[in-house]
């Protein structure tokens, strides 16, 4: 398929996971047929790797590689998607960043363009581990991803959440980590993927020329975005300009509606979309077409 061709790219996507070894192919052609791309992106060295073959294999596919925070230390996740779907439970493995390593996946194929999905994830905290070096530790992965993404030119995906009881300032603290970076002059250009914080939030990740990407989410009834505030996830899709804005679905998590307790896959991006248009109250076409150009702008494909 020749991309000149697509209308949508789904921005960040888990088709190299576990959950579509029995399917993969079927779901990347169903989603090519629909003239929508995918951006795959790796959580930690195993599906980094996978990524940049899926990128390598099919014309509508591009990869990021990187170290998620939830890899920095051995623990049991169990990822009940917050909102439904079929609960994912695994076992984390403790790995190191290895710059090398993730060169190499940059060399291997000039379809990979991104870094990530890396940043600061307070949700899931691992027991035995102290909460300050648990998060000292992610923040120095944090950074050396930052760092590795400016130096090769490539976006940065960056993945925030904040503590169960919300008693975190998930935000605040990325926030403060990518200004360090600029005012070093060595901030690469971003995205900060599945947002899901304040207006205020979002005008800072704007002042740092970050884009902000909406998974299905905004599909579900919507829901206060901090227990501090009255906004709600719609009240920040209003509030972001459309030349800002990109959208992903984050499969096999966050199904959109109406299939909830479905695995959810790139295909279904169709439908943030369309969300976005009704939420904003602008033409389907002009959500698709610009959200199209935001993403080829920030992964420049
Ligand atoms: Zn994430
Ligand atoms: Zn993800």
């Amino acid at each position: 398929m020749n991309t000149t061709e697509l209308q949508l790219i789904d921005a960040h996507c888990h088709t190299n996971f576990s959950a579509y070894r029995n399917d993969l192919e079927d779901v990347i052609q169903r989603a090519a047929n629909d003239r929508i791309g995918l951006v795959v992106v790796g959580s930690q060295s195993s599906t980094s790797q996978r990524a940049v073959e899926c990128a390598e294999r099919y014309d509508n596919v591009w990869a990021v590689v990187g170290l998620h925070p939830l890899h920095l230390f051995e623990q049991e996740v169990d990822e009940s998607e917050e909102e439904g779907g079929e609960l994912v439970h695994f076992r984390s493995r403790a790995e190191i960043f290895d710059p090398n390593y993730y060169n190499s996946l940059i060399d291997q194929s000039s379809k990979t363009v991104g870094i990530g999905e890396c940043g600061l994830d307070y949700y899931h905290v691992p027991v035995n581990v102290d909460p300050l070096i648990f998060r000292a530790k992610q923040e120095e992965l944090f950074r050396l991803q930052i760092d590795l993404a400016f130096e090769r030119g490539l976006a940065l995906m960056i993945h925030t959440r904040n503590a169960a009881d919300g008693s975190t300032d998930v935000h605040g603290e990325v926030l403060r980590i990518l200004n360090d970076h600029r005012v070093a002059g060595r901030l690469p250009r971003g995205d900060v993927h599945c947002f899901s914080g304040t207006i205020a939030e979002a005008e800072s990740y704007l002042d740092l020329g970050l884009y902000l990407s909406f998974t299905g989410n905004v599909t579900y009834k919507p829901r206060k975005v901090s227990p501090n505030t009255e906004e709600t996830l719609h009240d920040v899709v209003r509030a972001i300009p459309i030349e800002r804005l990109i959208i992903e679905t984050d499969a096999p998590y966050l199904t959109p509606v109406p299939h909830r307790g479905e695995k959810n896959e790139p295909a279904f991006v169709r439908l943030v979309a369309n969300k976005i248009a009704e939420i904003k109250n602008l033409d389907l076409d002009e959500v698709y077409s610009q959200t199209l150009k935001n993403t080829q702008n920030l992964f420049r494909i």
